[in-house]
């Protein structure tokens, strides 16, 4: 059976085909310009294959979700240029009449290391994925089902407590300055020190600083949710990196919920080079197909 994955991102689209054991069988990408442009460029590359069976999309936000609003399918309120309110999932079935599931990237990529926990045998119910990258935000899976019922979470703009070597630095959110994605997405290096994050190294301060603002959303999602586990993707974690929010965690945690070896409970993406996405979608267009 063939499936397709649409992982749609600011600044690209990653289009993929692959069959019920979530295997890729072929992968393209293409940077996102126009809405009418990207959409007939996925459009086209779905036609190649004559018997796709079901579609999942994972994109960018914010989007409307619930099935029974009228704008369901739809790109909203982005600040992305010629994105706001583009009817995503209409532009698609209009050309190709499958079965299709709308959801956000990082609903996509938690399903995706949901389903793969399930392969490695380790028996998670639930779990949060976040990324920390360009952006970031926070998708929670739980017996295979998404939360959120008036709209999609948007943990990446939750308030933190601010760090006391960085009160300086006014975050770089355009809604909220100094939410978690405003003191800890990829261009908050170049906003506080002027360079890219590959190019700090791990002793710098900076590294600790972020680290404690990503351990307190971890410590908010394991005091309010209690998922088996939370996994960290997106361009800036690294496992070393992690290490240092694992220490914070723990700290700030102070022994007071247990929530096992911190290593198996704070992780890197089971699936690597941020591909969890796509074996969501595989996943997500297969339940859909099924339905
Ligand atoms: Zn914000």
């Amino acid at each position: 059976m063939k499936l397709g994955s649409v992982e749609a991102g600011g600044t690209k689209f990653v289009c993929a085909v692959g069959n019920e054991d979530y295997r890729i069988l072929d992968q393209t990408q293409f940077p996102t310009t126009t809405p009418e442009e990207t959409l007939q460029k996925t459009v086209d590359y779905f036609k190649q294959f004559d018997d796709i069976k079901a579609i999942a999309i994972s994109t960018f936000g914010p989007a409307e979700l619930r099935k029974n609003h009228p704008q369901y399918g739809f790109i909203t309120n982005t600040p992305k240029k010629n994105w706001p309110y583009t009817d995503f999932v209409g532009f698609i079935k209009k050309q190709i009449d499958v079965p299709i599931f709308f959801t956000t990237d990082v609903n996509g990529s938690a399903y995706g290391e949901y389903i793969m926990a399930t392969l490695f045998n380790q028996h998670v119910d639930s779990l949060t994925y976040f990324t920390i990258g360009t952006g970031v935000g926070a998708g929670t899976v739980i017996k295979g089902n998404f939360i959120g019922e008036l709209g999609h979470p948007e943990m990446g703009h939750v308030r933190l407590k601010r760090h006391p070597d960085d009160l300086d630095f006014a975050g770089i959110c355009p809604y909220h300055g100094d939410c978690l994605e405003g003191l800890v997405s990829g261009p908050t290096f170049d906003a506080r020190l002027g360079k890219k994050g590959k190019d700090v190294p791990l002793t710098d301060h900076v590294w600790d600083i972020m680290a404690y603002y990503i351990a307190q959303a971890a410590l908010q999602i394991t005091l309010s949710m209690r998922p088996g586990k939370i996994v960290f993707g997106g361009g800036v974690m690294s496992e070393a990196f992690l290490d240092k929010v694992r220490e914070q965690f723990a700290d700030l945690m102070n022994d007071y919920v247990e929530v096992g070896d911190l290593k198996e409970y704070l992780v890197m993406p089971l699936v690597k080079n941020n591909g969890s996405a796509t074996v969501g979608d595989f996943a997500m267009a297969l339940k859909e197909y099924n339905k």
